[in-house]
């Protein structure tokens, strides 16, 4: 009658809900994060929608975020989390509180089921639980919302999904306050009993800082009561003023608590003093000289900004100017490289661009970094770009264009120096070892470890970078792990005038290294480089040469030992020798392989095999031809 109605949860609904009730104790601050995350979303949608639909903002002039925390009269533990964001009616309480719209939400929920209990902690805080992380601490969750107007929904009525920790069911009614909100949602939680500490607004303060003071560029504000003392004979209290609103709660008037001093001869009286707190008054950090920024600052914006909630492997913060626009960023370089790296043709970059602090777009459309570098997460604050640029002409700004290459090469200059730390990268008989490994090593360590392939990716196809990329790249070889380029060159044999590799795909560098091919030079002390990934052997023919010495593959003729010279004439004469001496032999061979072969010679490449096949200088390799193959099917 009271136009409720009441909804029963969808099933996974039901299942994630009793996963975060009975499975998440430990990391059950998450849930403020996950409230301050959405008011945000709610907030930033407002905003963007405010440019092209201005009858939005009507309503509530600011916008911002509250926190209050209070017992009420009858002893009940609420913390009211407000924004005056863009709201949700009706319909869209329901469908978004009440189903798991969030792709990430399910993987969640598929995960949690196939592990254990001490799993879903980790898990939780790799995919974040959003609303209904609420339940962590709350028997009961109101939420009022009333949805911005626009023309579409020009007269919004303000609504209220209720919710228990206990029930299979929701409810979602007219809140019978009216539309007290002026615009925006209301969140109140009926604290647990054994989730009183949220009460505490230092408990509050500081989870907020930890964690979302750099998830939002709108204020966010905590409702603060202190004792102070002051003269009786003054009247006016002295109160910070609240957050603007429109609507101000009249049940929220300062309370007062009067109390005489006998002893002093001044008199003075307590008062209850109420403020609103700004807890993110700081500048966002990316406005921050670099030199009063901490790392772990560096590492939280980064987790919160990109929901990611591991720390990156490493980032650049700098200012520059893009097309006569000057911009201030930072990038980042996440711990991971997904599997869709490797699998979608194209990937957008996630590049959050804002203008003056206000956050613009993270689309900057497809190819907005070159397919090798569009991993890296940034964020780009520019000076004057007009703020209601559609995505349409952002991207075929200047500003955009050069900004792309500047974020390129920016990259590319945190990785070498990485790289550069570690000094005795290349050295290491003992990569994987972390315990061997200095702090700098096991950081570049790391970064080769996911985004090698990717890099000679880069080498491949970024041929404007290519010089700068493949320095990058590294290999194993018969003598070391890993080696780069330049490290090959300068460990050379003197006299030495290729670099050598051995190509075969798919093999590991321990059967690269027991080939035939590699016996030899192995013996005779030189370096091979075991290439065995798919984009080795192309990553070689695009590289061409390095330090002017080019690839030689040592299953190809063409081989070169830079040491022959030694005795030139000596060695000839004994190949000449050999080759009479065991002319029966080679034409027995000959004939016995006929047109598998073009020819059969005496060879001074092998040291233990007695036999090997080589393919022309010109003709594919083995490994080529298996692509080719691969590639014709
Ligand atoms: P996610 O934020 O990842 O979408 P959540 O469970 O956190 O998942 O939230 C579910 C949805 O509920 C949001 O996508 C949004 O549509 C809606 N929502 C949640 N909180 C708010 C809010 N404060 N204001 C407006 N909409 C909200
Ligand atoms: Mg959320």
């Amino acid at each position: 009658a009271d136009g409720t109605q009441k909804y029963d949860y969808q099933s996974d609904v039901a299942r994630l809900r009793k996963i975060v009730i009975n499975s998440l104790y430990s990391h059950r601050d998450v849930f403020l994060r996950e409230l301050i995350s959405n008011a945000n979303d709610a907030l930033e949608k407002l905003r963007l929608t405010s440019l092209t639909v201005p009858e939005v903002l009507e309503g509530a002039e600011s916008m911002n975020i509250t926190i209050k925390a209070f017992k009420d009269e009858d002893g009940t533990a609420k913390l009211v989390i407000r924004d005056t964001g863009i709201g949700m009616n009706a319909d869209e309480l329901t469908a978004n509180l009440g189903t798991l719209a969030k792709s990430g939400t399910s993987e969640f929920l598929a995960r949690a089921e196939s592990s254990d209990s001490t799993g879903t902690g980790n898990l939780i805080g790799a995919f974040g639980l959003g609303f209904y992380s609420s339940f962590l601490v709350a028997d009961k969750v109101y939420v009022a919302s009333l949805a911005a107007k626009s023309p579409k929904n020009p007269q919004p009525q303000q609504y209220v999904f209720s919710s228990s920790s206990d029930e299979s069911t929701f409810e979602v009614y007219p809140d019978p306050r009216g539309n007290v909100l002026g615009r925006g949602t209301e969140i109140t939680l009926i604290l647990k009993e054994d989730a009183l500490e949220y009460l505490d607004t230092l408990r509050v303060t500081e989870l907020v800082s930890k964690h979302s003071s750099f998830a939002t560029a709108f204020p966010i504000y905590l409702h603060t009561t202190r004792t102070e003392e002051v003269p009786v004979d003054e009247e006016e209290e002295e109160v910070t003023e609240k957050p603007k609103s429109e609507d101000e709660d009249e049940d929220e008037a300062v309370v007062e608590d009067v109390e005489e001093e006998e002893e002093k001869p001044k008199k003075t009286k307590s008062v209850t003093v109420e403020e609103w707190v700004h807890l993110n008054s700081q500048p966002p950090i990316w406005m921050r000289d670099p030199k009063t920024v901490t790392e772990e600052e560096y590492e939280l914006f980064y987790q919160s900004t990109f929901k990611d909630y591991e720390k990156p492997l490493g980032w650049a913060h700098f200012s520059g100017d893009s097309a006569g626009t000057s911009f201030k960023a930072i990038l980042y370089i996440p711990s991971r490289l997904d599997d869709s790296f490797w699998q979608n043709p194209q990937t957008t970059a996630d590049i959050r661009l804002m203008v003056k602090r206000v956050f613009i777009t993270s689309d900057l459309g497809e190819d907005a970094l070159p397919k090798w570098a569009s991993w890296v997460k940034v964020v780009v604050d520019a000076d004057d770009l007009p703020l209601n640029v559609s995505r349409e002409t952002l991207q075929s700004t200047r500003f955009l264009k050069q900004l792309k290459s500047i974020i390129v090469k920016r990259l590319i200059q945190t990785l070498a120096k990485i790289a550069e730390k570690a000094a005795h990268v290349g050295e290491l008989d003992v990569l994987g070892d972390d315990a061997e490994m200095s702090e700098e090593e096991l950081a570049w360590w790391r970064v080769s470890q996911v985004y090698n392939n990717a890099l000679k990716l880069g080498a491949v196809e970024d041929t404007k970078n290519r010089e700068r990329i493949a320095p990058l790249v590294r290999f194993p070889s018969n003598q070391r792990n890993e080696t780069s380029l330049d490290r090959y060159v300068e460990g050379r044999k003197q006299g030495q005038k290729q670099i050598f590799y051995l190509a075969d795909m798919g093999k590991t560098p321990e059967a690269l290294a027991k080939s035939v091919f590699v016996e030899k030079l192995h013996a005779r002390g030189y370096e091979v480089l075991l290439l065995g990934q798919p984009l080795d052997e192309i990553f070689v023919q695009s590289v061409r040469t390095w330090k002017k010495l080019p690839f030689q593959d040592v299953a190809k003729a063409g081989l070169k030992f830079g040491d022959e010279e030694e005795d030139p004439e000596e060695e000839k004469e004994r190949q000449k020798e050999l080759t009479e001496q065991y002319k029966p032999l080679l034409e027995w061979f000959k004939n016995e392989a006929k047109d598998a072969v073009r020819n059969v010679v005496i060879s001074n490449r092998l040291v233990t095999s007695p036999c090997a096949i080589v393919a022309d200088a010109y003709g594919y390799t083995a490994n080529m031809e298996k692509m080719l193959n691969a590639q014709n099917q």
